[in-house]
């Protein structure tokens, strides 16, 4: 008999702000593998502010969610049932599956992740995409060398707590910012960073900067864009590197703001690029093995905010978009 299987279907294409009307919570059922499918059991799934981008309509990074169809996330899972012999029943995996309790999907799509190594909702943030992302575009753009200031935005988040560890590690002198006192209190106090600030209180960004980074900055991992992005811009050093990773303010305006400082970009030498940290998934093994590594050795501290139930999903996410979480934000949808 098929299982029941709650899921969380696309209603609605926002234009502004994300709200719960544009969701729907469906009770549906769960499908049966075919031959090289198996069976899913989610676990935790993952919030991800990408996934704004994908409720636009027109050209995003990654394809479009479709309306009326189950949404699509990061999510860790148990393997119940199988037609695929290299994932047997009881197999963890990560992969992008659907906001449902149980998905349906090819064996070969999937990653094993191993329970022993971390808690498996980590698979979703400091060892998956995000910690993924601050580990390579550090390492491909920013490329701090020690003693250099590094700044990041979005801080205590997935991303930003995970990019400052590691320029830590690699000797640097590191500063960010993040909405509340708590969260500075957090990345200053436990994660070593240097200094911090609180920029939804802060009576300048400008000035901020200049008190966190006397010396300026020569690496900005660039999360959050708009007046940020302009504020550090009046900042950087000579040779700096903008590794523009997101622009996380500019996600739910209907017309994005204006940067204006750009022309420091050519008096200072400035590279700023893009990257997408799909492009990089070829080097999945060694950024784990890094990862689980300093994580046993005590040199990594990581954060999460879990959400319970699939249908307090869209909270979750629409939460995230707001600041709501206190480091990654994860859906626990159910249990092993
Ligand atoms: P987070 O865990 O950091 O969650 C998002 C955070 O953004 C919120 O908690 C909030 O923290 C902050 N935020 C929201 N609105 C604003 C605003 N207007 N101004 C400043 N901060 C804001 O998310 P992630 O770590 O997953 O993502 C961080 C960035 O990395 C995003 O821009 C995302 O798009 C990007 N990204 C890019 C990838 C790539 O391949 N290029 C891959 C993954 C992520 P606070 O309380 O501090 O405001």
């Amino acid at each position: 008999m098929a299982l029941d299987n709650i899921q969380v279907i696309f209603k609605a294409r926002p234009t502004g702000w994300v709200d719960e009307s544009h969701f729907e919570i469906r009770a549906g059922t769960a499908g049966e593998p075919r031959a090289g499918e198996v069976l899913v059991k989610n676990l935790y799934m993952s919030v991800d502010p990408y996934m704004r981008g994908r409720m636009r309509e027109g050209r995003s990074y990654v394809a479009g969610f479709e309306l009326g169809k189950v949404l699509e996330a990061g999510v860790v899972g148990v393997v119940i049932e199988s037609r695929d012999e290299t994932m047997p029943e009881g197999t963890f995996v990560t992969g992008t599956l659907g906001w449902e309790q149980y998905s349906l999907a090819r064996g070969k799509g999937l990653r094993k992740v191993d329970p022993k190594a971390a808690p498996l909702s980590y698979y979703l943030g400091v060892l998956g995409m995000p910690g993924m992302t601050a580990w390579v575009g550090l390492e491909t753009i920013g490329k701090p060398q020690p003693g250099e200031t590094v700044y990041v935005s979005a801080a205590s988040g997935a991303v930003g707590q995970v990019v400052g560890q590691i320029a830590k590690l690699k000797g640097c002198r590191v500063t960010g910012s993040a909405g509340s006192d708590e969260k500075v209190a957090y990345i200053v106090g436990e994660l070593g960073f240097d200094a911090g600030f609180n920029y939804r209180n802060a009576e300048s960004l400008t000035k901020a900067l200049r008190e966190v980074c006397p010396d300026g900055i020569d690496v900005y991992f660039e999360n959050v864009g708009g007046k940020m992005l302009d504020a550090v811009l009046t900042r950087v050093n000579m040779h700096a590197r903008i590794v523009a990773c997101g622009m996380i303010s500019q996600y739910n305006l209907a017309r994005p703001e204006g940067v204006h400082n750009l022309m420091t970009i050519v008096g200072n030498r400035v590279l700023m690029r893009g990257f997408i940290v799909s492009d990089h998934y070829d080097r999945l093994p060694e950024f784990e093995e890094q990862m689980i590594g300093w994580l046993g050795e005590g040199k990594l501290h990581y954060r999460e905010t879990v959400t319970e139930g699939i249908e307090n999903a869209p909270r979750a996410f629409i939460g995230m978009l707001k600041g709501e979480n206190f480091g990654k934000a994860v859906v626990h949808v159910g249990d092993a």
